[in-house]
């Protein structure tokens, strides 16, 4: 038998409180690799192109990878795939942590959540024995203490993954919380609040089959040797991501006042030298992670794992907050809530600049002066759209919905892509970036391609079809981490070189293995994706980019002046979609989908 997999899923039907085991085909398995790729294959399989996100028709596929809960370094991570409501398309979203492990170790690489509880309930998986559990004490709890509560109530050796108020109020940014991290991109904690589902706990006993355990536990030591023996190994254990505030300032791309400006005058009071000169207690790690790069914080009486970079720069700079106390609170509230600081950040920095301009008065923002810098005016709006109170309502919907309720042209500034709020990169000097984000099957996430270090590398006005090929390269290798189970750091951040990973996966399955292959069904999976957001009605049209990009141009520092060409950039997207064996409408042809083996791919239990 192949090790790595369980080879088993739990289906769980929360409409009839039910539970199904069913077998999972090793053909499938190795296909669509684990994570992503299986909640990618099994949404295209079971999900009709008509099924709203909140109907008990979507569903959640929650997965780690062959990897996760292996002698590997970084193996710790979970995957939950849906139908994203911010986008209405191909939506996934993953947490470090160690619930994956858990998952497996209970007998199973995946759950897949279908239908809806009539009343709030928890799902228990425990050694394999599922049980639901009634949540009405939990339901309105915030998430890190519901977390807290139910560990303490079944144990701490139960991994838990819930949803806080802004889930179970259907904010369609809403995170899922495991173990203090956040699975927060594309609303899956929304998904799971219309389920009426507020906490996943799992444990388990059970050995996870390994092919060759001595050359593995070999090459996790080699690994480690790599890894604490890089120049950057320490400084990510101090500061993990928040290092990257001083870097995106002095390269002009950290989003200032709602994408306007790409440098912040006080970067230095949101960076990673003042949280660990002010408000730093330790750094925390997913499992088997050497690197630790998680920050836990203390302002006041609050303790929160975070800021990370992402958070600093959306909840931060871009709603022009200068303090790192501050920050930290924001990060906690959102924590609390179950929001994602991205998208959060991003929608109220949007409205920030709505008032600023008078395309909003206080009078409809329920009296609060939604300026730039105001962190009573950043809180207050964190909280209302948690309860989606008043004005809160409107930007619950995130900011493509909230700009098209306000007017007055302000979609020209609404910064997404596809519905997805995008992240920390301003890439008006940045075309590869740019790319990326237009690009991504989720909308604008970074984690899908972060192609700007090689703008940063061959040019900031470049166009080029290297660009092109490769961001399509990015697109597919670090996805791959994704369906692996594993964190992509220690390859990104601290040069681990990327065989390393097919070595881990041959020697877990027993399945002789290169990168090129793993690469390969990486590619399959994103046209996997493609499909499914086509079959939903995507067109072309949305791989584009906000206006400001192409008409604002970056107002100070180095690069002053520029934006990105309207003309050039065109001509990438063409070249990206020819490169990709996509025909012009941004559909992959017969022949791609033939040489990608997606014509008679196997389903879940064949
Ligand atoms: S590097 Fe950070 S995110 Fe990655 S596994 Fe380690 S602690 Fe988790």
């Amino acid at each position: 038998m192949v090790g790595g997999y369980m080879l088993k899923a739990l289906r769980v039907n929360l409409s009839k409180l039910k539970a199904l085991i069913q077998g999972v085909s090793e053909r499938f398995a190795v296909e669509f690799i684990g994570g992503r790729g299986w909640g990618a294959k099994i949404l295209y399989d079971e999900v009709e192109s008509w099924v709203h996100p909140f109907s008990p028709e979507n569903k959640i596929v929650v997965a780690g990878g062959p990897l996760s809960g292996l002698t590997i370094p970084c193996s710790g991570k979970t995957n939950f795939s849906t139908i994203s409501p911010l986008t209405n398309l191909y939506g996934d979203s993953n947490a470090g942590g160690k619930f994956s492990c858990e998952l497996k170790k209970s007998g199973f690489d995946a759950l897949i959540i279908e239908g809806s509880a009539e009343k709030p309930v928890i799902l228990v998986v425990d050694d394999g024995r599922v049980s639901f559990k009634d949540a009405s004490t939990l339901w309105g709890m915030p998430s890190l203490d519901a977390e807290k509560a139910l560990k303490e109530e079944l144990g701490d050796d139960f991994q838990t993954a819930v949803i806080g108020p802004a889930g179970e109020n259907l904010v369609k940014y809403a995170a899922i919380t495991c173990g203090g991290r956040q699975a927060a991109r594309c609303g899956v904690g929304a998904v799971m609040g219309s389920k009426r589902l507020k906490a996943i706990a799992v444990r388990g006993d059970k050995p996870i089959p390994e092919a060759e355990p001595e050359s593995l536990k070999e090459m996790f030591r080699e690994a480690v040797r790599w890894i604490i023996n890089h120049p950057a190994f320490n400084l990510w254990k101090r500061q993990g991501t928040m290092q990257s505030v001083n870097w995106a300032n002095e390269v002009s791309c950290l989003p200032t006042r709602n994408f306007q400006e790409a440098t912040f005058e006080d970067f230095m009071k949101i960076n990673g030298d003042s949280m660990e000169a002010s408000t730093r207690l330790r750094n925390k790690g997913c499992h088997l992670c050497p690197i630790r790069c998680g920050q836990v914080n203390r302002v006041g009486d609050v303790v929160v794992e975070g800021p990370e970079y992402e958070t600093a720069a959306m909840l931060g700079s871009n709603c022009a907050l200068s303090s790192v106390e501050d920050l930290v609170y924001a990060n906690y509230l959102c924590d609390q809530y179950g929001l994602d600081t991205i998208s959060t950040g991003n929608t109220i920095a949007f409205a920030m600049e709505c008032f600023e301009r008078g395309y909003l008065t206080k009078t409809e923002t329920d009296g609060i002066k939604l300026r730039f810098g105001s962190v009573e005016a950043l809180n207050e709006m964190i909280r209302r759209i948690a309860y989606r109170k008043g004005f809160g309502a409107i930007l619950a919907e995130g900011v493509r919905v909230a700009s098209v309720k306000i007017g007055h042209s302000s979609e020209r500034f609404s910064m997404h892509v596809k519905g997805l709020e995008i992240s920390g990169y301003d890439v008006r000097a940045a075309p590869a970036m740019a790319l990326a984000y237009a690009t991504a099957d989720i909308g604008a996430h970074h984690n899908r391609a972060w192609a700007i270090t090689y703008d940063l590398k061959v040019g900031r006005e470049t166009y080029g079809e290297d660009k092109v090929r490769w961001v399509i390269y990015l697109q597919h290798i670090r996805p791959m981490f994704d369906c692996l189970g594993v964190c992509r750091f220690p390859w990104v951040e601290l040069d681990l070189d990327p065989n390393y990973y097919a070595k881990f996966y041959t020697y877990a399955t027993g399945l002789k293995t290169s990168l090129e292959q793993l690469l390969a069904r990486s590619e399959k999976i994103w046209n996997l994706t493609r499909l499914i957001n086509l079959r939903r009605g995507l067109r072309a049209e949305e791989d584009w980019l906000p206006a400001r990009v192409f008409e604002d141009p970056i107002p100070s520092g180095p690069l002053k002046g520029l934006t990105l060409n309207r003309e050039a950039f065109t001509q990438m997207l063409k070249k990206y979609y020819e490169l990709r064996g996509w025909d012009e409408r941004g559909i992959p042809t017969r022949a791609k989908l033939e040489e990608l083996g997606l014509l008679d791919a196997p389903s879940l239990t064949s």
